[in-house]
């Protein structure tokens, strides 16, 4: 890496910062603030663009080890990076299933060797993720998993995860649950509504996973422990969670960027690259949606980026599988969609996708502070990205974003002196 490089008038955004114009000097893998711009720097022209802390996903499904045809940790960090993501947690629902000691620690061996940056491992709640007995969340704890999950799956039986609420709080776990009640859900397909009576579809009824997650918090907050909720996605989920953080039940949440961008009118015409679960909403539950990541009752974003391959996903809509992939387009797409339109702001974005995601696991948040380790990304707002397989990296193509351009793309990386990509790499873009 070159020693020092300037990045000349750009709007830094960073947390507990006012957003403010400035130059800013990364040297060593630090970061200065110089009274007076060094003359032996490499400068970037800043002008127009946001430099803020790199993204954290803790919600990426990277398929390894067994499904290494559809996404590996080298090809999701690979799309994290180019999207703007500098850290992220490997869900469990890996086969086999991370649900021990070892299989944590050969999963971070993996990481060590591809991976682009450092990642956390989420061991499963119950083993083999059947939902019956506790997982070694003891020992899948030392040997360095972040939190416990079941997802895509609930714990469907509430003594099963009273059980690992009480463990994992003794323990100073994170348990993150997926709420949905399969009794309810069933077969599900789309959200079930007008669209899916018009389709023809088996609908997924909101109450699955309004129900679920009733029942998820009252159960944590019952034993004193905290819980972390994922997919949210309805307007009355939504309430629920701002219900009990008003009683003071210690509740996060988080939602997925493509409920904030697409409702249940986009699965249009049978288009499986729409089918995600939990489902696509009608729009006035991704309007409470947007306005709760706004006003923090949901505390995070998280991509739940879930490869699927071309032949999985080109199958009908009731027989293929669920998800869409994030980690490439979630901030551009983001930006095209709400932040250029004065919908969210880049303050709430670098809240809710870079500094709450660390903090809730307790790993360092990253802000453009003189001093600290650089972990930021450079993003244009105004350059446009037409999402190509290439620029997408990764195996599976299932995003609605393909081949589709978008207005803002991140235009580099840099993560202390080991990863520097685009501008910031030497010879720039
Ligand atoms: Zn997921």
């Amino acid at each position: 890496m070159e020693a020092r490089i300037l990045i000349r008038e750009v709007t830094v955004v960073s947390p507990g910062q006012e957003t403010a114009v400035r130059d800013v000097l990364m040297a060593d893998g630090r970061w200065e603030f110089p009274e007076t711009p060094p003359g032996d720097a490499r400068v970037i022209d800043g002008t127009g663009k946001i430099l803020l802390p790199g993204l954290y996903d803790l919600h990426a499904h990277l398929r390894e080890p067994g499904r290494e045809d559809s996404e590996t940790i080298a090809t999701g960090t690979a799309a994290a990076l180019a999207g703007g993501f500098t850290g992220l947690t490997l869900m469990p629902d890996t086969i086999p299933p991370v649900d021990n000691g070892g299989m944590v620690q050969s999963l971070l061996e993996i990481a060590g060797r591809t991976a682009l940056f450092p990642v956390q491992v989420a061991g499963c709640i119950t083993r083999v993720r059947e939902g019956k007995e506790l997982a070694e969340i003891g020992e899948m704890r030392s040997r360095g998993a972040v939190m416990i999950t079941d997802d895509p799956d609930p714990v469907a039986n509430p003594q099963v995860l009273r059980r690992a609420l009480q463990y994992s709080r003794d323990l100073g776990v994170l348990v993150a649950t997926t709420c949905d009640v399969r009794e309810l859900s069933g077969q599900g397909a789309m959200h079930e509504g007008s669209l899916s009576y018009r389709l023809g579809l088996p609908g997924l009824h909101p109450c699955a996973e309004e129900i679920g997650i009733a029942r998820d918090i009252r159960l944590a907050q019952s034993c004193g422990a905290r819980i972390h909720i994922r997919g949210v996605s309805t307007a009355r989920s939504v309430e629920t969670i701002r219900r009990y953080k008003s009683e003071g039940a210690a509740v996060t949440a988080e939602a997925a960027p493509h409920h904030l961008l697409f409702t249940d009118e986009d699965v249009g015409n049978y288009d499986t690259r729409y089918k995600v679960k939990p489902p696509l909403r009608p729009e006035a539950d991704r309007l409470a949606l947007l306005q709760a990541v706004r006003d923090g009752v949901i505390d995070l974003l998280a991509t739940d980026h879930t490869p699927c391959t071309w032949f999985e996903k080109t199958r009908d809509f009731g027989s293929a599988p669920f998800g869409m992939t994030g980690l490439a387009t979630a901030l551009s797409a983001l930006h095209d969609q709400l932040i250029s339109k004065d919908l969210l702001t880049w303050e709430v974005l670098v809240a809710r996708f870079s500094n709450a995601p660390r903090r809730l696991l307790g790993l360092e948040a990253p802000g453009i502070v003189p001093g600290t380790v650089v972990n930021a990304i450079l993003f244009d707002p105004r350059k446009t990205i037409t999402f190509t397989p290439a620029l997408l990296k990764s195996p599976s193509l299932n995003t609605p974003f393909l081949n589709r351009t978008l207005t803002g793309a991140v235009v580099g990386a840099a993560l202390g002196t080991q990863a520097l990509t685009g501008e910031f790499a030497d010879g720039g873009p």
